[in-house]
């Protein structure tokens, strides 16, 4: 969500004029875009402030704006500790700042802009284009998080639940597929609890997907992060029929203990994400999952961890997040007693080489296969090409050409690493490729 955010932020200094640079010699105005899901992220952003005041030592130094999840967290705090930001801004009301850049010719003025005014953004952000050009192209439903995990920020962060209208969200795509885009991710802290009103009828994500999969040279349709307690029988039987959308879910679990997941506040048990699980390979053996795992959480015993490495064998997972716990000020976890850091850092290995093998040995089942993979762009000083399978693992094409970018090509995959494969597209019998 943060690359959406900060696309969006760039169309908005583009619509006032101005252009976007990654050279910081030229730049009137430098905008860090902040996350504060972990610990860290912080100390992180003074870090790259600080780095940035050393360019400008003898020179006027550019308006230096931070926005994101920190600087919601932060608030003035960050204005009084590093003089050389002039703005924080919050990720609900980056709309504001082209009044601030129109108001601060001279540059003196400091700003605190970090209310949650996520409906005057979304309509502020409905007038200005979304400039986004690639193949794959994110775009936020839905934010904000209503479910209180008693270890995360996000609540406090982004605010409540909030989901856009179907019908800005189709205007949207509609422009990024005729920017180019073919693949649609649709984003939210909890997309899959997506719900708006059309002229009095109840849209979820499920009515939202069906809309998205009509548009025309729209090719695939993905949506991220899902809650398990979200994961509506609706949603499920989208699966059936919705040709578009991909067969692979993101879908976090944090532990496969009951009672850790009870300490969490997650509101689902591993009894019903195994019957999500169980549903949609039901539908559709070849779907996918994806999670994220949280290790070390408080009160995590040898048992608790061992069920959630039990609970990786059965689901197989691919491509998932696994991260230490790590305690977010202000949420109620904070206050537990923590695990041990070595028992901490010796269970994320045993885990993430758990996930990895998995994987490894996934990839190394699919050589010799054929794959549909959406090439997204060629790489550069190579003539190579990039795209993603279905269930998003990295490929790197051989044998294709500038015209197959934005169209989806069957790939013979020869070649694995834990990450992506290598293939080459499939030529028909005389040669040429298909
Ligand atoms: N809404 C999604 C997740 C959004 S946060 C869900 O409920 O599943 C993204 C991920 O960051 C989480 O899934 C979790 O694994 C991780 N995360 C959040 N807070 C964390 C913390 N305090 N310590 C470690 N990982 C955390
Ligand atoms: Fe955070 Fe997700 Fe829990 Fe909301 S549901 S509090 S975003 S982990």
């Amino acid at each position: 969500m943060n690359e959406y955010d900060s696309n969006r932020i760039s169309d908005l200094f583009i619509k006032n004029g101005y252009s976007r640079s990654f050279d910081i010699k030229d730049i009137s105005y430098y905008v860090l875009n902040t996350c504060h899901i972990r610990e860290k992220a912080t100390e992180k952003v003074y870090h790259d402030v600080g780095r940035l005041k050393k360019n400008f030592k003898n020179k006027s130094k550019p308006f230096v704006l931070i926005t994101g999840c920190v600087s919601q967290a932060e608030n003035e705090e960050m204005l009084k500790r590093e003089p050389f930001i002039d703005a924080v801004i919050g990720p609900q009301s980056y709309h504001k700042i082209p009044k601030i850049i129109d108001l601060n010719n001279e540059k003196l003025k400091k700003y605190n802009l970090t209310e949650f005014n996520v409906i005057e953004k979304f309509d502020e952000l409905n007038t200005v284009k979304n400039l986004v050009s690639n193949v794959s192209a994110f775009i936020t439903i839905q934010e904000g998080c209503d479910k209180f995990c008693n270890f995360c920020v996000v609540p406090y962060t982004r605010g409540p639940e909030y989901s856009r209208s179907s019908k800005e969200i189709v205007n949207e795509i509609n422009t990024l597929i005729s920017n180019g885009a073919r693949e649609i991710t649709l984003l939210g802290q909890n997309v899959n609890a997506y719900r708006s009103k059309n002229n009095g009828e109840l849209i979820k994500l499920s009515g939202l997907i069906k809309k998205i999969n009509d548009l025309n040279n729209l090719k695939r349709i993905r949506y991220t992060t899902s809650h398990p307690k979200d994961m509506s029988e609706d949603l499920i039987n989208c699966y059936k029929k919705t040709s578009k959308l991909m067969p692979f879910i993101h879908l976090p679990v944090q532990s496969g203990s009951d009672k850790i997941l009870k300490k969490m506040n997650r509101k689902h048990t591993i009894k019903d994400y195994m019957k999500i699980v169980e549903k949609l390979k039901n539908i559709n053996p070849e779907i996918n999952f994806s999670s994220d795992f949280i290790v070390g959480y408080p009160g995590e015993t040898d048992k608790d961890f061992k069920e959630t490495l039990s609970l990786i064998n059965k689901v197989k997972f691919i491509n998932s997040y696994s991260f230490i716990y790590s305690p977010r000020p202000g949420t109620p976890a904070s206050n537990l007693k923590p695990l041990d850091e070595k028992v901490k850092k010796e269970r994320l290995i045993i885990l993430q080489n758990l996930l990895q093998n998995i994987q490894i040995k996934k990839n190394a089942s699919e050589v010799g296969k054929f794959k549909e993979v959406l090439v997204e762009n060629k790489l550069k000083n190579q003539n190579k090409y990039f795209g993603r399978t279905k269930d998003l693992t990295p490929t790197i094409i051989q044998g294709s050409t500038d015209e197959d970018i934005g169209n989806l090509v069957s790939i013979k995959i020869d070649n694995y690493n834990q990450n992506s494969f290598f293939g080459v597209k499939k030529t028909t019998n005389s040669g040429v490729a298909a």
